[in-house]
C-alpha cells in the first residue's frame, strides 16, 4: 500500500504543518523542451487573450449563459503568521517551486523559477514555498532571488507573498535557509523531521522524546536569527481517505492545548487520487494553509493541484463550505497553469480537471457535475 499523509505534531512553533515532506530528493538536472513553443526567453511568452475561469451554480446557468465579468481581484487579510483574523479565509501555500520542482525531470532555470514565483504573485497566493536552500548552490541563489524580488513586490493592496524556505531540523540548513529568505518583507521558515515510528528507529536512530526535542530546539534556532515566521513539518508518511482526514484535524483542534495560535496546514500527495478531496476535506475540518502546486505536479503522483483545491472552495463557498474563501485571482490560474506546463516540460492530461485542454472544448464550458463554468473567449493552446 502506499504512502499519502499524515501524522502530526505539535510544537510551540507559530504556525504547523501536517503534512509528509518528501525527504531530500535528489535534484533531476536533465531539461525537457516541450513541443509547445513559448519562448523561453520571454518572462511572460504568453498571448492569450481574455481567459476566464469563473464560477457558477446549475441553477443559475441557463443554455444561453453568457459569460461574467471577471471578478475583481480578492481580498487578502492583513498577514500575521499565526493568526488569521477572518476565520473563513483559507490561505494558499503554493509549493510547485519546491515540492513541484523535485517532481521527475521537472528542474527549471533560476530564471524559469522567477518567472513562476512572480506569477505566483499576480495569482495572489499567500505563500511561495520557493526552494530548499541548503539543497544547492543554485536553489540558494534562486531562493534569495525570488525573496528580493518577488517577495518585496508590494503591490496596491499592500500585498506580497509570503517566501519560504526548506530546511531539515539542522541549524547550517536553517542557518542557509535563513540567509537566503531574509531579504523578503515576509520570510518565513519551514523546517521538517521525520516523525514516523519507523523513521525515527531506522532513519534518525532518535527516541520519539529525542525527536520532540529536536523539533522544538530547532524552531527556536529558526527564530533566534530572527524569523518570527516557523513552520513546522513532521515529514511522515500514511493513507487516508477525506473523512478520516477531517477528523484527523477537528481532534487536532479539539485536542491539543494551544491550537488556536497555530494554523494547521494540510500537504496531500495524490498517490489514490484524493489529494483534492483530502484538502478540501481538511480546509472544512479547520485546516487554514492549503499546500498545493499548479497542475498538481510534484513527487510520486503529484501534490494536490492548486487551480482544483481553489475552485471548489470558490464554486461552494456560498453553500456546503460554509463561506471558507481563498485570496486567489482565478483568472490568472490558466496562463500561470500554462507558464509552468512549459517550464516544466510536464504535460497536463487532456482531461485534467480545470486546467486541461478538454476542460475547456464545450462552448459554453458548462460543466454540471463539477458545477463549474469556464469560459474561454480566445483559443487556449497557443
Ligand atoms: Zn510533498
Amino acid at each position: 500500500m502506499t504512502t499519502v499523509f499524515s501524522t502530526f505534531k505539535f510544537s510551540p512553533t507559530t504556525i504547523t504543518s501536517i503534512s509528509p515532506l518528501n525527504p531530500i530528493t535528489p535534484h533531476h538536472h536533465h531539461h525537457h523542451h516541450s513541443p509547445l513553443h513559448f519562448s523561453r526567453k520571454h518572462s511572460l511568452p504568453f498571448t492569450l487573450k481574455k481567459t476566464t475561469i469563473s464560477c457558477s451554480h446549475p441553477q443559475q446557468t441557463p443554455s444561453n449563459f453568457t459569460p461574467t465579468p471577471t471578478p475583481s481581484p480578492r481580498y487578502h487579510p492583513n498577514y500575521i503568521p499565526n493568526r488569521i483574523s477572518d476565520p473563513n479565509y483559507v490561505r494558499i501555500s503554493d509549493t510547485t517551486l519546491r515540492d513541484g520542482e523535485q517532481s521527475l525531470g521537472a528542474s527549471l532555470t533560476s530564471k524559469e523559477k522567477l518567472d513562476v514565483a512572480r506569477q505566483l504573485a499576480k495569482l495572489g497566493v499567500d505563500i511561495i514555498e520557493a526552494g530548499f536552500p541548503a539543497a544547492s548552490n543554485g536553489d540558494f541563489e534562486a531562493v534569495k532571488t525570488i525573496a528580493k524580488e518577488v517577495g518585496n513586490a508590494i503591490d496596491v493592496n499592500r500585498y506580497v507573498p509570503v517566501i519560504c524556505g526548506l530546511s531539515r531540523c539542522i541549524e547550517k540548513d536553517i542557518r542557509k535557509a535563513w540567509e537566503a529568505i531574509k531579504y523578503a518583507k515576509r520570510p518565513r521558515i519551514q523546517t521538517f523531521i521525520a516523525t514516523s515510528a519507523i523513521h525515527m528507529e531506522f532513519k534518525l536512530r532518535k527516541t520519539k522524546e529525542q525527536v520532540i526535542e529536536i523539533a522544538r530546539s530547532m524552531v527556536s534556532f529558526a527564530r533566534s536569527l530572527g524569523c518570527d515566521d516557523v513552520q513546522f513539518a513532521p515529514e511522515d508518511a500514511g493513507s487516508t481517505v477525506p473523512t478520516e482526514f477531517g477528523k484527523l484535524i477537528s481532534d487536532i483542534k479539539a485536542n491539543t492545548p494551544g491550537i488556536e495560535n497555530v494554523i494547521i496546514s494540510t500537504h496531500c500527495h495524490d498517490d489514490l487520487g484524493l489529494s483534492t478531496a483530502n484538502t478540501v476535506s481538511g480546509a472544512c475540518a479547520g485546516a487554514r494553509q492549503l499546500e498545493v502546486t499548479i497542475n498538481g505536479i510534484g513527487e510520486r503522483a503529484g501534490n494536490a493541484s492548486l487551480e482544483e483545491v481553489v475552485m471548489i472552495l470558490k464554486c461552494h463557498e456560498g453553500d456546503v463550505l460554509g463561506g471558507l474563501y481563498t485570496g486567489i485571482i482565478t483568472r490568472h490560474i490558466y496562463m500561470t497553469s500554462k507558464m509552468v506546463e512549459e517550464y516544466t516540460g510536464l504535460h497536463v492530461q487532456p482531461h485534467k480537471a480545470i486546467v486541461g485542454p478538454n476542460a475547456f472544448v464545450h462552448e459554453s464550458g458548462i460543466h454540471q457535475v463539477l458545477s463549474l463554468v469556464i469560459s474561454v473567449t480566445a483559443p487556449y493552446l497557443l
